[in-house]
């Protein structure tokens, strides 16, 4: 008889939760309760895999930020099952999860998030600085991760001092500089113009997107469709369909 990975029910199909890199299944969340509830996601089920990079739209207050956030580990979903490369964040102790998202996880915000008083490189240099890197280490390697995104000449720069598309390369940067093996975007682009945006983009198409690294881009912006392997698009806490490309997207 076979059996799920987990082992707990029989079944007539294996799934190799350890090849998805996200594995998401009949995930509920809820904010609040009584008159004050709200059904911020209704049953989402979602695979992504290893190397791809999926974008998650849909309009405001669809729920994509709360589902990152659950693939994430930073926010726990109330029913369903989320693996990340095979990994339960509800079988973490708090300390496990923790340590996992810090080597598994990068993230890119709209609001870049840097912390206004670490230079560029300081800045990169945080997450291997958490991790328990020495500091000469973490600030070298930081360097070189901005020299990837093109921003070698600021590394002694604050982030005050660096133009908005600037700061997203910084932010681009920090989320890579551990290499890890998923990282999650929330509307990265939309905060900057067009031209800006669409670089921001090509750089975290380039950079960010390699063999075995998957990449969640949550966007508004269907300028940057094109650069997706596949779309989900969502509506009241579901997904209501999945394109391999912007083409099918418009025209579902
Ligand atoms: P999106 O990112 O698609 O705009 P969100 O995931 O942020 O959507 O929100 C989904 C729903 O959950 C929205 O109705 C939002 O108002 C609600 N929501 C999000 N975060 C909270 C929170 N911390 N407390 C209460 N409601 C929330
Ligand atoms: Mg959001």
């Amino acid at each position: 008889m076979v059996t799920t990975e987990k082992g707990k029910q029989p079944c007539d199909k294996v799934i190799d939760y350890s090849s998805v890199a996200v594995y998401c299944s009949g995930i509920t969340k809820t904010y609040g309760s009584g008159h004050e509830v709200v059904h911020a996601l209704n049953g989402i089920s979602l695979e992504i895999y290893p190397g791809e990079l999926m974008m998650l739209v849909g309009p405001s207050g669809c729920g994509k930020t709360t589902l990152i956030s659950i693939m994430a580990g930073i926010l726990d979903q109330d029913d369903g099952e989320c693996l990340v490369f095979g990994h339960n964040y509800r079988q973490m102790r708090e300390v496990e999860k923790t340590r996992y998202r810090g080597d598994t996880i990068g993230f890119v915000f709209q609001a870049y998030n840097l912390i206004p008083t670490l230079t560029a490189a300081e800045n990169v240099a945080v997450p291997l600085l958490i991790r328990g890197m020495k500091r000469k280490e973490a600030i070298e390697k930081a360097r070189e991760t901005l020299n990837n995104v093109g921003l070698a000449d600021r590394a002694k720069a604050l982030p005050a001092d660096l133009s908005g598309g600037q700061q997203q390369r910084v932010a681009i940067a920090r989320s890579l500089v551990h290499d890890p093996k998923l990282i999650v975007c929330d509307e990265p682009t939309s905060a900057l113009d067009h031209e800006t945006g669409y670089k921001v983009m090509e750089l975290l198409g380039f950079v960010a997107v390699c063999s075995g690294r998957s990449l969640v881009i949550v966007t508004h912006d269907a300028r940057i469709f094109s650069f997706a392997d596949r779309i989900a698009r969502m509506d009241d806490g579901k997904i209501i369909g999945v394109a391999n490309s912007p083409d099918k997207l418009t025209k579902k």
